[in-house]
Protein backbone atom coordinates (compact mmCIF):
# COMPACT_ATOMS: atom_id res chain seq x y z
CA UNK A 1 0.00 0.00 0.00
CA UNK A 2 1.57 3.40 -1.19
CA UNK A 3 2.48 5.85 1.57
CA UNK A 4 -0.17 9.07 1.72
CA UNK A 5 1.94 11.63 2.62
CA UNK A 6 -0.06 14.87 2.51
CA UNK A 7 -1.80 13.64 5.47
CA UNK A 8 0.84 14.79 7.47
CA UNK A 9 1.79 17.69 5.29
CA UNK A 10 0.48 19.52 2.86
CA UNK A 11 3.18 22.08 1.91
CA UNK A 12 5.89 19.71 0.06
CA UNK A 13 5.58 19.85 -3.51
CA UNK A 14 8.67 18.17 -4.45
CA UNK A 15 9.71 14.54 -3.37
CA UNK A 16 11.03 11.15 -5.04
CA UNK A 17 9.19 8.24 -4.69
CA UNK A 18 9.06 4.51 -6.92
CA UNK A 19 6.67 3.29 -9.34
CA UNK A 20 5.43 -0.31 -7.72
CA UNK A 21 2.67 -0.49 -10.05
CA UNK A 22 1.85 0.58 -13.82
CA UNK A 23 -1.47 0.33 -14.87
CA UNK A 24 -4.07 2.12 -17.35
CA UNK A 25 -7.41 4.14 -16.10
CA UNK A 26 -9.56 5.17 -18.48
CA UNK A 27 -7.81 4.55 -21.40
CA UNK A 28 -5.01 6.73 -19.74
CA UNK A 29 -1.44 5.14 -18.42
CA UNK A 30 -1.77 5.67 -14.73
CA UNK A 31 1.08 4.65 -11.48
CA UNK A 32 0.96 3.81 -8.18
CA UNK A 33 3.72 5.02 -6.04
CA UNK A 34 5.00 3.72 -2.95
CA UNK A 35 4.78 7.33 -1.53
CA UNK A 36 3.04 10.26 -2.76
CA UNK A 37 2.47 14.03 -1.79
CA UNK A 38 -0.49 14.37 -4.40
CA UNK A 39 -4.19 14.75 -3.69
CA UNK A 40 -6.32 11.98 -4.99
CA UNK A 41 -10.09 13.55 -5.27
CA UNK A 42 -12.00 12.79 -2.08
CA UNK A 43 -14.41 14.55 0.19
CA UNK A 44 -15.09 17.07 -1.72
CA UNK A 45 -11.90 18.04 -2.74
CA UNK A 46 -10.45 18.29 -6.54
CA UNK A 47 -7.40 16.51 -6.87
CA UNK A 48 -4.05 17.95 -7.60
CA UNK A 49 -2.21 18.65 -10.72
CA UNK A 50 1.66 18.71 -11.21
CA UNK A 51 4.16 16.54 -12.90
CA UNK A 52 5.77 12.95 -12.48
CA UNK A 53 9.02 12.83 -14.52
CA UNK A 54 8.33 14.57 -17.70
CA UNK A 55 4.72 13.40 -17.94
CA UNK A 56 1.70 15.38 -16.55
CA UNK A 57 -0.07 14.23 -14.22
CA UNK A 58 -3.58 14.81 -15.71
CA UNK A 59 -6.10 12.53 -12.57
CA UNK A 60 -5.72 11.83 -9.26
CA UNK A 61 -7.88 9.25 -8.02
CA UNK A 62 -8.30 6.55 -5.39
CA UNK A 63 -9.12 2.87 -7.06
CA UNK A 64 -12.31 1.09 -5.68
CA UNK A 65 -10.79 -2.33 -5.51
CA UNK A 66 -8.13 -1.59 -3.06
CA UNK A 67 -7.85 2.12 -1.97
CA UNK A 68 -4.46 2.80 -3.48
CA UNK A 69 -3.96 6.06 -5.45
CA UNK A 70 -3.64 6.35 -9.12
CA UNK A 71 -1.83 8.91 -10.54
CA UNK A 72 -2.85 9.46 -14.60
CA UNK A 73 -0.37 10.45 -16.94
CA UNK A 74 -0.29 12.16 -20.12
CA UNK A 75 2.70 9.36 -21.49
CA UNK A 76 3.39 6.09 -19.77
CA UNK A 77 7.01 7.40 -20.37
CA UNK A 78 7.78 7.76 -16.64
CA UNK A 79 11.60 6.10 -14.80
CA UNK A 80 11.43 3.86 -12.34
CA UNK A 81 12.48 6.34 -9.79
CA UNK A 82 10.77 9.32 -10.52
CA UNK A 83 10.25 13.04 -8.93
CA UNK A 84 7.19 14.40 -8.75
CA UNK A 85 5.82 18.07 -8.92
CA UNK A 86 2.65 19.28 -7.19
CA UNK A 87 1.27 22.58 -9.04
CA UNK A 88 1.22 24.41 -5.76
CA UNK A 89 -0.84 27.27 -6.85
CA UNK A 90 -3.80 24.98 -7.29
CA UNK A 91 -2.97 23.03 -4.10
CA UNK A 92 -2.76 26.51 -1.85
CA UNK A 93 -6.31 27.11 -3.49
CA UNK A 94 -7.52 23.54 -2.56
CA UNK A 95 -6.12 24.49 0.81
CA UNK A 96 -7.51 27.86 1.59
CA UNK A 97 -11.06 27.35 0.49
CA UNK A 98 -11.27 23.82 2.33
CA UNK A 99 -10.23 24.73 5.86
CA UNK A 100 -12.22 28.32 4.98
CA UNK A 101 -15.23 25.95 5.11
CA UNK A 102 -14.30 24.16 8.25
CA UNK A 103 -14.58 27.80 9.39
CA UNK A 104 -17.54 28.60 7.79
CA UNK A 105 -19.20 25.56 8.37
CA UNK A 106 -18.72 25.74 12.32
CA UNK A 107 -19.68 30.03 12.14
CA UNK A 108 -23.25 28.96 10.92
CA UNK A 109 -23.77 26.64 13.59
CA UNK A 110 -22.56 29.00 15.90
CA UNK A 111 -23.97 32.38 14.72
CA UNK A 112 -26.94 31.16 12.85
CA UNK A 113 -28.07 27.78 14.70
CA UNK A 114 -28.07 26.43 10.66
CA UNK A 115 -24.93 23.13 10.01
CA UNK A 116 -23.60 22.37 7.05
CA UNK A 117 -25.45 19.27 5.28
CA UNK A 118 -22.99 19.38 1.92
CA UNK A 119 -20.11 21.18 0.43
CA UNK A 120 -19.02 21.03 -3.09
CA UNK A 121 -15.55 22.50 -4.50
CA UNK A 122 -14.98 23.44 -7.87
CA UNK A 123 -13.36 25.89 -10.39
CA UNK A 124 -16.26 27.45 -11.11
CA UNK A 125 -17.07 28.18 -7.10
CA UNK A 126 -17.30 26.14 -3.57
CA UNK A 127 -21.26 25.94 -1.57
CA UNK A 128 -21.96 24.22 1.64
CA UNK A 129 -25.79 23.46 1.37
CA UNK A 130 -26.79 24.43 4.87
CA UNK A 131 -29.61 23.33 7.13
CA UNK A 132 -31.92 26.46 6.82
CA UNK A 133 -34.60 28.29 4.65
CA UNK A 134 -33.84 31.59 4.98
CA UNK A 135 -31.25 34.15 6.65
CA UNK A 136 -30.95 37.19 7.21
CA UNK A 137 -28.88 39.90 6.07
CA UNK A 138 -27.42 40.53 9.70
CA UNK A 139 -27.16 36.88 10.40
CA UNK A 140 -24.74 36.37 7.56
CA UNK A 141 -23.11 39.15 8.14
CA UNK A 142 -22.60 37.90 12.03
CA UNK A 143 -21.40 34.50 10.67
CA UNK A 144 -18.78 36.38 8.12
CA UNK A 145 -17.51 38.20 10.85
CA UNK A 146 -17.16 35.21 13.10
CA UNK A 147 -15.39 33.32 10.44
CA UNK A 148 -13.27 36.13 9.64
CA UNK A 149 -11.78 36.73 13.37
CA UNK A 150 -10.84 32.93 13.43
CA UNK A 151 -8.95 33.74 10.18
CA UNK A 152 -7.05 36.94 11.29
CA UNK A 153 -6.75 35.26 15.29
CA UNK A 154 -4.19 33.05 12.90
CA UNK A 155 -5.19 29.81 15.06
CA UNK A 156 -3.13 26.58 14.71
CA UNK A 157 -5.12 23.67 12.62
CA UNK A 158 -3.37 20.51 13.75
CA UNK A 159 -4.48 17.23 12.43
CA UNK A 160 -4.10 13.78 14.26
CA UNK A 161 -5.44 10.33 13.58
CA UNK A 162 -7.76 8.47 16.89
CA UNK A 163 -9.27 5.11 17.12
CA UNK A 164 -13.09 5.29 16.39
CA UNK A 165 -13.70 5.04 20.51
CA UNK A 166 -11.76 8.05 21.35
CA UNK A 167 -13.49 10.03 18.44
CA UNK A 168 -16.89 9.00 19.74
CA UNK A 169 -16.17 10.82 22.82
CA UNK A 170 -14.87 13.75 21.41
CA UNK A 171 -17.30 16.49 20.33
CA UNK A 172 -16.79 15.81 16.43
CA UNK A 173 -18.69 18.35 14.04
CA UNK A 174 -18.79 15.65 11.71
CA UNK A 175 -18.38 11.63 11.73
CA UNK A 176 -18.56 9.92 8.66
CA UNK A 177 -18.89 6.15 8.87
CA UNK A 178 -15.94 4.20 10.55
CA UNK A 179 -15.66 0.45 10.06
CA UNK A 180 -14.58 -1.10 13.71
CA UNK A 181 -10.18 -1.14 13.47
CA UNK A 182 -10.28 1.91 11.31
CA UNK A 183 -8.56 5.37 12.54
CA UNK A 184 -10.22 8.02 12.34
CA UNK A 185 -8.50 11.66 11.02
CA UNK A 186 -9.57 14.99 12.95
CA UNK A 187 -8.95 18.26 11.95
CA UNK A 188 -8.59 20.27 14.85
CA UNK A 189 -8.82 24.47 14.36
CA UNK A 190 -8.03 25.12 17.98
CA UNK A 191 -10.88 26.16 19.89
CA UNK A 192 -13.32 26.16 17.64
CA UNK A 193 -13.92 23.31 15.47
CA UNK A 194 -12.75 19.77 15.59
CA UNK A 195 -13.88 17.63 12.47
CA UNK A 196 -13.19 14.39 10.79
CA UNK A 197 -11.68 15.01 7.45
CA UNK A 198 -8.95 13.62 5.16
CA UNK A 199 -8.44 16.95 2.61
CA UNK A 200 -5.14 19.06 2.86
CA UNK A 201 -4.85 21.82 5.49
CA UNK A 202 -2.67 25.04 6.35
CA UNK A 203 -0.99 25.07 9.57
CA UNK A 204 -2.65 28.23 10.88
CA UNK A 205 -5.63 29.44 9.64
CA UNK A 206 -4.10 33.28 8.70
CA UNK A 207 -3.03 31.51 5.53
CA UNK A 208 -7.03 31.48 4.48
CA UNK A 209 -6.33 34.85 4.38
CA UNK A 210 -10.37 36.12 3.75
CA UNK A 211 -13.96 34.16 3.90
CA UNK A 212 -16.09 35.94 1.72
CA UNK A 213 -20.05 34.83 1.30
CA UNK A 214 -20.29 35.48 -2.29
CA UNK A 215 -23.89 34.54 -2.80
CA UNK A 216 -27.44 32.46 -1.02
CA UNK A 217 -29.77 30.87 -2.72
CA UNK A 218 -32.76 28.50 -1.87
CA UNK A 219 -32.55 24.98 -2.71
CA UNK A 220 -35.73 23.02 -1.64
CA UNK A 221 -35.62 22.61 1.84
CA UNK A 222 -32.05 24.38 2.70
CA UNK A 223 -30.06 27.21 1.36
CA UNK A 224 -26.83 26.94 -0.65
CA UNK A 225 -24.14 29.55 0.52
CA UNK A 226 -21.50 30.29 -2.09
CA UNK A 227 -18.48 31.40 -0.89
CA UNK A 228 -14.91 32.39 -1.58
CA UNK A 229 -11.73 32.10 -0.18
CA UNK A 230 -7.73 33.68 -0.32
CA UNK A 231 -6.62 34.71 -3.87
CA UNK A 232 -10.12 34.07 -5.05
CA UNK A 233 -11.81 35.96 -2.91
CA UNK A 234 -9.44 38.66 -3.84
CA UNK A 235 -9.81 38.47 -7.63
CA UNK A 236 -13.89 38.75 -7.02
CA UNK A 237 -12.98 41.65 -5.12
CA UNK A 238 -10.76 43.20 -7.99
CA UNK A 239 -13.12 42.16 -10.60
CA UNK A 240 -16.56 43.80 -9.20
CA UNK A 241 -14.37 47.27 -8.01
CA UNK A 242 -13.50 47.56 -12.01
CA UNK A 243 -17.53 46.53 -12.70
CA UNK A 244 -18.24 49.55 -10.11
CA UNK A 245 -15.61 51.53 -11.74
CA UNK A 246 -16.96 51.80 -14.95
CA UNK A 247 -20.47 52.16 -13.90
CA UNK A 248 -19.41 55.58 -12.05
CA UNK A 249 -17.74 56.31 -15.07
CA UNK A 250 -20.11 55.59 -17.83
CA UNK A 251 -23.29 57.02 -15.19
CA UNK A 252 -20.78 60.59 -14.25
CA UNK A 253 -21.54 59.72 -10.39
CA UNK A 254 -19.69 58.38 -7.46
CA UNK A 255 -20.07 54.65 -6.24
CA UNK A 256 -22.27 55.28 -2.93
CA UNK A 257 -25.06 57.13 -5.25
CA UNK A 258 -25.12 54.07 -8.36
CA UNK A 259 -28.36 52.66 -6.92
CA UNK A 260 -29.73 56.32 -6.61
CA UNK A 261 -29.10 56.91 -10.14
CA UNK A 262 -29.97 53.24 -11.60
CA UNK A 263 -33.38 53.65 -9.86
CA UNK A 264 -34.25 56.96 -11.21
CA UNK A 265 -33.41 56.17 -14.85
CA UNK A 266 -35.82 52.88 -14.59
CA UNK A 267 -38.09 55.70 -13.33
CA UNK A 268 -37.54 57.70 -16.18
CA UNK A 269 -37.96 54.92 -18.54
CA UNK A 270 -40.94 53.70 -17.12
CA UNK A 271 -42.12 57.18 -18.05
CA UNK A 272 -40.94 57.49 -21.63
CA UNK A 273 -42.33 53.89 -22.23
CA UNK A 274 -45.68 54.79 -21.35
CA UNK A 275 -45.38 58.44 -23.41
CA UNK A 276 -44.24 56.22 -26.16
CA UNK A 277 -46.98 54.03 -25.69
CA UNK A 278 -49.71 56.56 -26.06
CA UNK A 279 -47.69 58.17 -28.87
CA UNK A 280 -47.69 55.14 -30.88
CA UNK A 281 -51.61 54.16 -30.05
CA UNK A 282 -52.43 57.92 -31.33
CA UNK A 283 -50.09 57.28 -34.37
CA UNK A 284 -52.03 54.19 -35.09
CA UNK A 285 -55.55 55.50 -34.47
CA UNK A 286 -54.60 58.38 -36.89
CA UNK A 287 -53.56 55.45 -39.29
CA UNK A 288 -56.83 54.25 -39.31
CA UNK A 289 -58.34 57.36 -39.90
CA UNK A 290 -56.68 57.65 -43.28
CA UNK A 291 -58.01 53.98 -44.30
CA UNK A 292 -61.95 54.73 -43.54
CA UNK A 293 -62.36 55.55 -47.00
CA UNK A 294 -60.90 52.27 -48.40
CA UNK A 295 -63.69 50.13 -47.87
CA UNK A 296 -65.35 48.24 -50.33
CA UNK A 297 -68.83 46.47 -49.92
CA UNK A 298 -69.07 42.94 -50.26
CA UNK A 299 -72.66 42.13 -49.80
CA UNK A 300 -74.32 43.54 -46.44
CA UNK A 301 -71.02 44.15 -45.01
CA UNK A 302 -67.46 46.40 -45.95
CA UNK A 303 -64.74 44.79 -46.14
CA UNK A 304 -60.74 46.89 -45.61
CA UNK A 305 -57.26 44.67 -47.03
CA UNK A 306 -54.57 46.38 -46.00
CA UNK A 307 -50.65 45.55 -45.84
CA UNK A 308 -48.32 46.66 -43.05
CA UNK A 309 -44.48 47.01 -44.07
CA UNK A 310 -42.82 49.56 -41.19
CA UNK A 311 -42.50 46.39 -38.66
CA UNK A 312 -45.77 47.10 -37.08
CA UNK A 313 -46.88 44.05 -33.88
CA UNK A 314 -49.59 42.29 -33.91
CA UNK A 315 -50.42 44.45 -30.86
CA UNK A 316 -50.35 47.80 -33.50
CA UNK A 317 -52.91 45.77 -35.66
CA UNK A 318 -54.93 45.36 -33.01
CA UNK A 319 -55.27 48.99 -31.79
CA UNK A 320 -56.08 49.58 -36.02
CA UNK A 321 -58.32 46.57 -36.47
CA UNK A 322 -60.37 47.47 -32.94
CA UNK A 323 -59.93 51.28 -34.24
CA UNK A 324 -62.20 50.55 -37.40
CA UNK A 325 -64.57 48.00 -36.59
CA UNK A 326 -66.17 50.65 -33.71
CA UNK A 327 -68.39 51.20 -37.00
CA UNK A 328 -70.91 48.06 -37.52
CA UNK A 329 -70.65 45.29 -39.98
CA UNK A 330 -67.02 46.02 -41.11
CA UNK A 331 -64.62 43.18 -41.49
CA UNK A 332 -61.04 44.14 -41.39
CA UNK A 333 -58.69 41.88 -42.77
CA UNK A 334 -54.76 42.97 -42.43
CA UNK A 335 -51.06 41.85 -41.90
CA UNK A 336 -47.22 42.96 -41.36
CA UNK A 337 -44.64 41.15 -43.61
CA UNK A 338 -40.97 40.82 -42.96
CA UNK A 339 -39.23 38.45 -40.59
CA UNK A 340 -42.24 37.61 -38.07
CA UNK A 341 -44.93 38.34 -40.76
CA UNK A 342 -48.52 38.41 -38.90
CA UNK A 343 -51.93 38.53 -40.21
CA UNK A 344 -54.84 39.99 -38.03
CA UNK A 345 -58.75 39.85 -38.75
CA UNK A 346 -61.24 41.73 -37.09
CA UNK A 347 -65.12 41.48 -37.65
CA UNK A 348 -68.15 44.03 -36.39
CA UNK A 349 -70.57 42.35 -38.84
CA UNK A 350 -72.04 39.48 -36.09
CA UNK A 351 -71.25 35.76 -36.27
CA UNK A 352 -72.31 35.29 -39.65
CA UNK A 353 -68.51 35.19 -40.37
CA UNK A 354 -66.48 33.80 -38.50
CA UNK A 355 -62.27 35.14 -38.29
CA UNK A 356 -60.45 32.13 -36.82
CA UNK A 357 -61.52 29.98 -39.28
CA UNK A 358 -60.96 32.49 -42.12
CA UNK A 359 -57.65 33.04 -40.85
CA UNK A 360 -56.85 29.62 -40.68
CA UNK A 361 -57.85 28.71 -44.40
CA UNK A 362 -54.86 31.34 -45.36
CA UNK A 363 -52.49 30.75 -42.81
CA UNK A 364 -50.33 28.65 -45.33
CA UNK A 365 -50.04 31.23 -47.90
CA UNK A 366 -47.42 32.84 -45.22
CA UNK A 367 -45.66 29.56 -44.45
CA UNK A 368 -47.14 29.19 -40.90
CA UNK A 369 -49.63 26.72 -38.68
CA UNK A 370 -49.78 28.86 -36.18
CA UNK A 371 -52.90 30.67 -35.61
CA UNK A 372 -56.79 31.46 -34.78
CA UNK A 373 -58.88 32.87 -32.86
CA UNK A 374 -63.02 33.66 -32.29
CA UNK A 375 -66.05 34.93 -34.36
CA UNK A 376 -64.87 37.93 -34.20
CA UNK A 377 -60.93 38.48 -33.85
CA UNK A 378 -58.30 36.17 -34.82
CA UNK A 379 -54.39 36.42 -35.17
CA UNK A 380 -51.20 34.13 -36.34
CA UNK A 381 -48.11 33.84 -38.44
CA UNK A 382 -44.82 34.29 -36.79
CA UNK A 383 -42.72 33.08 -39.53
CA UNK A 384 -41.03 34.90 -41.75
CA UNK A 385 -43.19 35.97 -45.42
CA UNK A 386 -42.34 38.77 -47.85
CA UNK A 387 -45.20 41.35 -49.24
CA UNK A 388 -46.44 39.17 -52.14
CA UNK A 389 -47.19 36.52 -49.70
CA UNK A 390 -49.44 38.35 -46.92
CA UNK A 391 -50.92 40.17 -49.79
CA UNK A 392 -52.06 37.16 -51.47
CA UNK A 393 -52.87 35.65 -47.83
CA UNK A 394 -55.26 39.04 -47.80
CA UNK A 395 -57.17 38.50 -50.83
CA UNK A 396 -57.16 34.95 -50.82
CA UNK A 397 -59.40 35.47 -47.10
CA UNK A 398 -61.52 38.49 -49.32
CA UNK A 399 -62.09 36.10 -51.85
CA UNK A 400 -63.18 33.39 -49.02
CA UNK A 401 -65.49 35.92 -48.03
CA UNK A 402 -67.48 36.70 -50.46
CA UNK A 403 -68.07 32.58 -51.05
ZN1 LIG B 1 -11.08 19.44 5.58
Amino acid sequence: MSERLYYSDSYTTQFEAKVIERTEHDGKPAVVLDRSFFYPTSGGQPHDLGTLGDAAVLDVTVRKADGVVLHVLDSADVPDSVVGHIDWNRRFDHIQHHCGQHILSRAFIDAADAPTMSFHMGTDGCTIDINATELSAEQVAKVEALANQIVQENRPVETRQVTLEEAQSLPIRKLPPIAPGELVRLVDITDFDLTACGGTHPARTGEIGLIKVTRLERRKKMLRVSFLCGMRAIQDFDHKLKVVHDLTRVLSTGADNLLGSVEKMQEETKLMSRDLRLLRKEKLVALAETLQDQFESLGNVSVLTHLFTNNETVDDLRTVGTALCETENRIVLIGTSGEQAMLFFRSSAGDEYHMGNLLRGVLEKIGSKSGGGRSDQAQGGGQRANDQNVLDALQSAKANLAK
